[in-house]
């Protein structure tokens, strides 16, 4: 194993340390550094990119970030190296925002990015080049609200190349794993967009719930994570199923369901329970709890999640399901 240049850090095998992704400025001058950790571990293996904190409200991620560097991974007995970023966007966890509050975009649709670009688009770019690019796999660390299942979100496993290897990897995690398409090469697009073009296998975790650092979540997290090491021959052990949230076996597809009324959303179904298609779930209603629209779920399949407010507006997302694929 070679010494691994990240960032401002040159960490030889067998050592972890500390530093900074990149450096930004804030309006009074002040700097700010995207918070890095390498382990670099002392034998020969793939370098794992693990990022959390890229939207501002979902703090399970970093929990987990900090306790696998803090107890769990060693690099004396690591095989390849993990790339650590515990808040890849300070600027929206600082204004408790999914949003930069400085230009108002989405660092996860932000991808490549520009270096040229703003506070967002340039923070994408620096996570792309720097780290993105050094990595052989990337796990993406969110959070939804409390009224979501946990799951993994991967690309199509009928791709042969990178989707598949990168569905495996998700489905060794442990959770339910949904899966879809990447989007095009050359539009702005999601972290595991970019890696997928780069030909790195990627997926994205959904940990709930968010605004905390939650021991389950944590928990969850890490054993995750752990079991996509031990796949991947980085650490030795056997993988642990997650027994201690419901999970959805099977290969899975996804369908977001919107809200035609505007009201208060009133869920009537629990999360994970089995559904049948034209069946009502819940209900949109009034501040006088009169029924606006019902909620028809579309598919046989699962609940997965209910708005992340408890509200919605005309056309946004009102529930997820899953059904079964193929
Ligand atoms: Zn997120």
């Amino acid at each position: 194993m070679k010494s691994l240049k990240v960032g401002n850090l040159d960490v030889r095998p067998g050592k972890v340390e500390k530093g900074s992704l990149g450096t930004f400025y804030r309006g009074d001058g002040a700097a700010v550094d995207i918070p890095l950790i390498v382990i670099n571990g002392a034998g020969d293996g793939p370098t794992l990119w693990l990022s959390a904190g890229m939207h501002g409200q979902e703090l399970s991620g970093v929990g987990v970030i900090w306790e696998l560097v803090r107890d769990k991974v060693k690099p004396a007995s690591l095989k390849g190296a993990v790339i650590a970023v515990p808040f890849m966007n300070p600027f929206s966890f600082t204004g408790g925002t999914y949003f930069t509050p400085q230009d108002g975009l989405n660092l996860h649709s932000t991808f490549p990015g520009d270096p040229e670009g703003s506070l967002t688009e340039r923070l994408a770019n620096l996570v792309y080049e720097e780290g993105i690019k050094k990595a052989d796999v990337v796990i993406d660390l969110h959070c939804n609200p409390e009224n979501a299942m946990m799951f993994t979100y991967a690309f199509d496993p009928d791709d042969q190349g990178v989707g598949r290897k990168g569905y495996k990897l998700a489905k060794a995690f442990g959770l339910t794993t949904v899966d879809g398409k990447p989007k095009p090469e050359g539009v702005s697009a999601d972290i595991q967009d970019v890696a997928y073009h780069l030909g790195i296998p990627s997926f994205l975790v959904e940990l709930t719930p968010y605004y905390s650092i939650s021991p389950l979540a944590v928990s969850v997290g890490v054993r995750g994570v752990l079991n996509v090491m031990k796949s991947l021959m980085m650490i030795e052990g056997e993988i642990e199923p997650q027994v201690d949230v419901h999970v959805i076996e099977g290969r899975l597809g996804i369908v977001f369901g919107t809200s035609s009324r505007g009201g208060l959303v009133v869920p009537e179904t629990s999360l994970g329970a089995s559904i049948t298609k034209g069946q009502t779930v819940g209900r949109v209603v009034d501040f006088f709890g009169d029924t606006l629209e019902e909620i028809i779920n579309p598919v046989d399949g699962w609940m997965l999640t209910w708005p992340y407010l408890n509200h919605v507006f005309t056309g946004e997302l009102v529930a997820m399901y899953v059904y079964p694929k193929g």
